[in-house]
């Protein structure tokens, strides 16, 4: 006899009932030692550590935020229906969504590099600023950090710039796009929808200028780790390609924001991308480049450890997430 036949699924969900019926009994909540210990909340340190020729990459959780309606962020262009279908399809909750943020260590062996900070302090309330935390329960100290790179300027990226009212690197030396910076800095964001995140460069980055470096499409931040311009998300939104003995590993920062809706509908607008077009073509040559050189690339906001692989299919592109094929 099968285990299939046996254990049917009218068994299966007649010994779920009585399994909830017997705990909501109160003689047994009274007994059971189980029930009166408190629910241990906190999350597990998380990082992902391998190695990349002489890199070692670490990237690093910096927490998990829920965001309701999906429809309010992506697929801006097309129908409720449409994104519901597409969510219900790939086995994903209509209603809600979860967002991930993965700052991403390199030690090259002369520089630990930090690859974008995470929602810092003040997003530690609601479950996220954790990339400190996560760089120190990986073995690291943040002192021993000698540059940190920003991708781009929004919130989730540099707000982990500062901690206390001090650098949260203060031996770091600092890059950054030039475009971003000169956009995000500039007066004349003054009275626009980028207001606030102007305000919040000039608290967060503008302090660190003295020690930033600034790169354009191809500039280098140490041999072996490129900037190329995917400008779209942001005025002067970058990516970093890393290439060691030979392996390579691109670091896509926002180039896509969700692992089904921004991958595998490319063309759907999404309320962060501030060039909607300028930033789904940019989605589609990044993503054409990976698929195409089957490159392993890091996303910040892919599903953590955020690591992965990329598929063409249909109009966009399938996330395979990394098992075990960097540890090889
Ligand atoms: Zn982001």
């Amino acid at each position: 006899m099968s285990i299939t036949s046996r254990l049917s699924r009218r068994s299966l969900f007649k010994a779920t009932a009585l399994g909830a019926g017997a705990l909501a009994a109160p003689q047994i909540l009274v007994r059971s030692a189980q029930a009166q210990v408190a629910m241990a909340a906190a999350q597990p340190a998380a990082f992902k550590r391998f190695s990349l020729g002489d890199f070692e990459i670490t990237v690093l959780s910096d927490g998990h935020r829920v965001v309701e309606n999906p429809h309010g962020i992506f697929g801006m262009n097309t129908t409720q229906a449409d994104v519901e279908a597409l969510l219900t399809e790939t086995y994903l909750p209509v209603d809600k969504m979860q967002f991930t943020f993965a700052p991403t260590l390199v030690n090259t062996g002369t520089d630990l590099i930090l690859f974008d900070t995470g929602n810092g302090e003040g997003g530690r309330e609601g479950g996220v600023g954790q990339t400190l935390a996560n760089l120190q329960a990986s073995g690291y100290t943040p002192d021993q950090v000698t540059v940190v790179v920003i991708t781009h300027m929004h919130g989730d990226h540099v707000n982990g710039l500062m901690e206390g009212g001090a650098p949260a690197y203060p031996n770091a030396r600092y890059v950054t796009g030039q475009a971003e910076y000169d956009f995000w800095s500039s007066e004349d964001r003054v009275g626009t929808p980028a207001e606030n995140g102007h305000k919040n460069v000039l608290a967060k980055v503008a302090p660190m200028a003295e020690k930033m470096t600034f790169l354009g499409d191809g500039g280098s931040v140490v041999p072996g780790i490129t900037a190329m311009a995917a400008f779209g998300h942001t005025p002067g939104h970058m990516v970093y390609g890393l290439e060691s003995g030979g392996r390579k590993l691109m670091l896509t920062a926002d180039t896509a924001n969700h692992f089904v809706l921004s991958l595998q509908r490319p063309d759907w607008e999404v309320r962060f991308d501030m060039d909607k077009a300028g930033a789904a073509a940019t989605r589609k040559s990044v993503f054409d480049m990976i698929a195409t050189d089957r490159l392993a690339f890091v996303g910040y906001h892919m599903p953590f450890p955020s690591v992965g692989y990329i598929e063409k299919i249909g109009e966009g592109y399938r996330f395979i997430p990394e098992t075990y094929q960097l540890d090889l």
